[in-house]
């Protein structure tokens, strides 16, 4: 998401890389969930997160969209976002106790919380958000370790990949007064990258995931080119 910030008033100032040391460390939030139960709609879902759902879940796009997530529009592009209950107790995925029912697949900006990422052209750097998370006398963790996602590396590629995807997107609707051609490739990109169902594997492994996005992103090179 775009967004006019000053990193000053928002973050320590530093940029970290996934093999930094940070102040994080929380104790595995024991007692708190504050965080969990103000998202509202700020989780925004990427392909991965989805993909991390189902597995989490079994449940498909259609399903997740009976109640687990939404769709809003971001920067132009439609995009879904985890849902939070009407009652105001928070995200759709807290449990009454105040934990999360889904931690091994939930979303990235839940694992990095309260990192972020801020981006320059298609890489990107982790901030640390200095007011988001209350938790006294955190301890130094290595941000690779709090993500806790298989294969970073990888993971990170996908990111940058998939910025540099909706980059290609925004710039099209950006350019264009044509409605029908905004919502043609909205509907397009929602589809191809959300909608369709990933394949899954029965041991709710994750890794096959990559094969998958990239056969999609090969796709959808060609007919993202023809909207511009
Ligand atoms: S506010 Fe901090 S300690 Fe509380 S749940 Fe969120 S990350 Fe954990
Ligand atoms: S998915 Fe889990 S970690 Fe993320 S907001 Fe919901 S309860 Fe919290």
């Amino acid at each position: 998401m775009e967004r006019e910030i000053d990193l000053k008033e928002i973050t320590d100032g530093k940029f970290y890389t996934a093999n930094d040391m940070v102040k994080i460390g929380c104790n595995d939030c024991k007692g708190c969930s504050e965080c969990c139960r103000v998202v509202e709609d700020t989780i925004i879902l990427d392909p991965y997160d989805i993909y991390q759902l189902q597995c989490g879940t079994r449940m498909d796009f259609q399903g997740l969209m009976e109640g687990s997530i939404a769709l809003q529009v971001v920067d132009g592009i439609v995009q879904p976002n985890l849902n939070v209950r009407t009652d105001g107790s928070g995200c759709v995925f807290l449990s009454e106790e105040g934990r999360c029912t889904i931690h091994g697949y939930r979303p990235g900006f839940c694992r990095m919380f309260p990192m972020g990422r801020i981006y320059e052209g298609d890489d990107f750097k982790y901030i640390l958000q200095v007011h988001e998370c209350a938790y006294p006398n955190k301890t130094k963790m290595k941000v690779k370790k709090w993500i806790g996602i298989q294969e970073l590396s990888k993971y990170e590629q996908y990111v940058r990949d998939w910025h540099a995807l909706l980059r290609k997107v925004k710039e099209i609707i950006g350019k264009t007064e044509n409605d029908t051609i905004v919502k043609n490739l909205n509907m397009y990109i929602l589809g191809q990258f959300y909608s369709k169902p990933y394949s899954i594997s029965d041991t709710k492994e994750l890794q096959d995931f990559y094969p998958q996005f990239y056969e999609r992103v090969k796709e959808a090179k060609a007919i993202i080119e023809a909207y511009r």
